[in-house]
């Protein structure tokens, strides 16, 4: 048996007669990092006529391309031309119900009794301790809070350089904390809005009705403590350089995109374009953001509220900024969008203004120009 990661995908295996494919899937139907090479690979694989493949999904139904990579990845080696030795299984938020049936139908397909029994890996945690939350959003049924948090246990940072915490891996803005919730629950992820130097672990959330998680951290006072643990996601970061980064959120979206802007010390051209749903209630970071227009951290704020006279969304904000947006793409911009599923929206007009530079979110995302840290 031979087992590796589908990035490693070799061009042939002479031996082998069955291939199962585990994967998950990223953001809006994308490979996790550990398969983004996969399909490439895939063109120069030559299957042997006696093996047969079988592919096994992990996603979360919450999101419209529920499992998209893994139906990709069972189209591609269909259309190789490979039998299928048994159809594709999706599984739902780490079923492990499903999992194990799984195993039972593809242990009789196969002639081996398969039992699986899903344990998941609890990840090493750090005990972290508010000090300090502002709430928002409450009047327009939005609550969102900005939380700030440190190390409880084995305090204190490391003055030696680069600073970072004792208890943590060092962190940048757009890595995730990964949060426990009450009761034994699979973590939860909060893209982070600050950095290891900013000697505090600040994360912006959006209270979910009925959410366990977001719940929990709403319920949280100055003083309690969370379990929590640091996730890298290195491929959400703005390009260094003096080529402009377009910043595009909506609500708790924000969070990261002001870690970037506060990170902008060499006040390269940054340009944020965030919605929320009134100003006199749910204005993330306006103070903030006030100061970085005036040190030049920030180049430009455009900012939509839905629920005041103006009516307007963040896409539309965009939209009226068409020219602009088309001409910083063109002299090579980069386009970071952070926030919910509704981003959707915002995706699609990014589409209409690059229409006429004949290039398309595709492309740009190819060139590590359009990033998306959407949940
Ligand atoms: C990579 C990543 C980064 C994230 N960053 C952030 C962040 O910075 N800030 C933030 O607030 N959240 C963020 N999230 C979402 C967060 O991880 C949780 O999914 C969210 O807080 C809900 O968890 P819960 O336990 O409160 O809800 P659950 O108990 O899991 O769900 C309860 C209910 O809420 C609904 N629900 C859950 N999530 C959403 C959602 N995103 N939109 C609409 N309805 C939902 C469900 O349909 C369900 O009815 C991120 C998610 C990912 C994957």
């Amino acid at each position: 048996m031979h087992c590796s990661e589908m990035n490693a995908l070799a061009k042939q295996y002479p031996q082998a007669s069955r291939l199962f494919v585990l994967t998950s899937t990223y953001g809006d139907g994308d490979a996790p990092a550990s398969a983004r090479q996969f399909m490439a690979r895939l063109k120069e694989f030559r299957a042997e006529k006696n093996l047969r493949y079988t592919v096994l999904g992990f996603g979360d139904r919450q999101f419209p391309n529920f499992c998209q990579f893994a139906l990709s990845v069972d189209a591609a080696l269909a259309g190789k031309g490979v039998s299928r030795l048994h159809a594709i299984e999706l599984i739902d938020r780490c079923s492990a119900s499903q999992f194990s049936e799984w195993g039972n139908r593809v242990g009789e397909v196969i002639g081996t009794p398969l039992f699986l029994n899903y344990c998941a890996l609890q990840p090493a945690t750090v005990k972290l301790e508010l000090v300090e939350r502002a709430d928002y959003g409450i009047a327009v049924q939005a609550p969102t809070s900005i939380f700030r948090f440190k190390p409880a246990e084995q305090g204190g940072w490391l003055t030696a350089s680069p600073r970072r915490f004792k208890a943590l891996p060092p962190f940048e803005a757009g890595d995730l904390l990964g949060v426990i919730p009450p009761h034994g629950q699979p973590p939860r992820f909060y893209s982070l809005a600050s950095s290891a130097n900013d000697e505090i672990v600040e994360i912006c959330v959006r209270k979910q009705a009925g959410g366990l998680c977001s719940g929990y951290l709403h319920d949280l006072k100055p003083g309690d403590c969370i379990d929590g643990f640091i996730r890298p996601n290195p491929g959400f970061r703005p390009a260094t350089g003096n080529r402009p980064v377009i910043l595009v959120g909506a609500g708790a979206g924000i969070g990261p995109l002001t870690g970037f802007i506060r990170n902008n010390t060499r006040c390269n051209p940054m340009y944020l374009y965030w919605g929320g749903r009134d100003a006199r209630s749910d204005f993330l970071y306006q103070p903030e953001l006030g100061r970085y227009l005036e040190d030049h951290r920030l180049s430009g704020l455009n900012t939509a509220f839905s629920r005041t006279d103006e009516r307007a969304y963040v896409q539309d904000k965009l939209k009226q900024d068409e020219l602009a947006v088309r001409q910083m793409v063109n002299t090579g911009a980069q386009i970071l969008v952070c926030g919910g599923r509704d981003m959707a929206a915002v995706r699609q007009v990014i589409e209409d203004i690059l229409k006429p530079l004949h290039i398309d979110i595709e492309t740009l995302r190819g060139q590590g120009r359009y990033l998306e840290d959407v949940y």
